[in-house]
């Protein structure tokens, strides 16, 4: 196949996977990014689980309830405050696909992309040798007889996605995660021995170096102007310079729908925040050996190197500075209720609020577009981290031949309707 230039708007991690695929095919690829460093936005401070069997859709069945129910307690996994209007819009779209059938479809997809992305990963890893922090365990604890059972019921589903698991007796579970808090009661939890979490932004500089070593050059500092429907695959920068490609694959995370807005594409991508707290290990025996996500609360916490990092929570709200107390507040509890010794809360906390670039259905838009040699790899929301490296060889392996999309017709922006 003819060998192109491609231009890759976007170094987050969906952007530097994907110019590290293409440049595996031997593409020159030039990546533009108005950031100083990659990974700066929804990249940034993810808390980094990269666990296959529980990627899935917001919106699921269980997912109105949930919402109602977080309207009025003091904390809260769900928090809708002033959405805009494309939130608004965005959220009755996702009450429209909590459907089952369509909830399990987009759930299929996500996880069948998070097995191959995870695979690639551990692959890239260990042939590149990449330095990231990693931990390798996951775990899910239930606070409630009933979601217990609801886990219970579903563990045919891991093994059918040949997913190594297991349950945990409070007494077993406590030679896995020693420092585990005892007065905080729970029913059950399961342990996969082979997920992990890890350092999505440490990952990417990673890779970006092994993209370097490929040919790939970067542009940062570089803002692109909104592609022109005359010349899309001329990129136009924030200093008025035009830089031609054969193609152009947008990878801008939430920029995506302004850039290729004056052309016929739509992408109905919203930014749903979440926070992420990280703060300094004080004694590691009281940490956590790996990953702990608290059902109830949808809250993460995560070993990152000698630094513990607890994250989760959806804000639909149009103030991407604000802290919502009730996000912090749920965080701390959180962290308290499970690890209370782990860290000196009272030194420095470095605390993140991120932009998830969801689209309501769950599945991302890995896909060629309308306009000749415009490409999108978009829309990852909660889980792009888990789901990258497997994106961006579906988009190399698309610009190879298109007629693969066959394989993956959920992803097509055919399929977003
Ligand atoms: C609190 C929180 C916790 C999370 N936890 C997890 C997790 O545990 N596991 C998981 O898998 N995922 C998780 N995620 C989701 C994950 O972080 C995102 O899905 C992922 O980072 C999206 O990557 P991206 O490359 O698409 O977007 P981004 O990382 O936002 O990258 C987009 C890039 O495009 C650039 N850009 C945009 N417009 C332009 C333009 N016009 N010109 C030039 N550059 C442009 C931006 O500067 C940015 O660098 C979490 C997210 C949050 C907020």
């Amino acid at each position: 196949m003819k060998k192109n230039r491609v231009a890759i708007i976007g170094s987050g991690i969906v952007g530097i996977t994907t110019a590290f695929e293409l440049a595996q095919q031997g593409h020159q690829v030039s990546v533009f990014d108005h950031n100083q460093t990659p990974a700066e936005e929804a990249s940034f401070a993810n808390v980094g689980v990269i666990s296959p069997g529980y990627v899935a859709p917001w919106a699921s069945p269980q997912m109105p309830k949930r919402v109602l129910g977080d309207l009025g307690s003091k904390y809260a996994s769900t928090l809708i405050s002033w959405p805009s209007w494309d939130q608004t819009k965005w959220l009755a779209s996702a009450v429209k696909n909590s459907n089952v059938e369509s909830f399990w479809l987009h759930r299929g997809v996500m996880q069948r992309l998070a097995l191959k992305s995870q695979s690639r990963m551990k692959e890239i890893s260990s042939q590149l040798r990449l330095e990231y922090e990693r931990q390798t365990g996951y775990n899910i604890i239930y606070r409630s007889n009933k979601s217990w059972q609801n886990a219970l019921d579903s563990l045919s589903y891991l093994s059918a996605l040949g997913i190594n698991h297991k349950v945990m007796e409070p007494a077993e579970f406590s030679n896995l995660e020693p420092a585990l808090e005892s007065s905080t009661k729970w029913v059950g939890a399961i342990h996969l021995p082979e997920d992990e979490v890890a350092n999505c932004r440490q990952f990417a500089i990673a890779l970006k170096n092994e993209c370097e070593k490929l040919g790939v050059e970067f542009h940062f500092k570089c803002r692109v102007e909104p592609l022109s429907p005359s010349n899309p695959k001329s990129l136009v920068t924030s200093d008025q310079t035009a830089h031609t490609f054969d193609q152009v694959v947008v990878c801008a995370g939430l920029g995506s729908q302004a850039l290729v807005a004056n052309l016929p594409i739509r992408l109905p991508i919203v930014p749903v925040y979440g926070y992420s707290l990280t703060a300094l290990i004080k004694e590691p025996l009281d940490a956590p050996r790996c990953g702990l996500m608290d059902e109830n609360y949808k809250v993460t916490i995560s070993r990152m190197g000698n630094r513990i990092r607890v994250g989760g929570i959806m804000e639909f709200s149009q103030k991407p500075q604000y802290q919502h107390p009730k996000a912090i507040q749920t965080l701390y509890k959180v962290l308290d209720d499970w690890f209370p010794k782990a860290s000196d809360l009272s030194q420095q906390i470095q605390i993140w609020k991120g932009a998830r670039p969801m689209l309501a259905k769950g599945s991302p838009i890995v896909s060629s577009t309308e306009v000749d040699g415009v490409w999108v790899n978009v829309g990852h929301g909660s889980s792009g981290w888990a789901m990258s490296c497997a994106s961006a060889q579906v988009l190399a392996d698309l610009m190879e031949d298109p007629a693969r999309s066959k394989d993956w017709p959920e992803l097509t922006l055919k399929h977003q309707g």
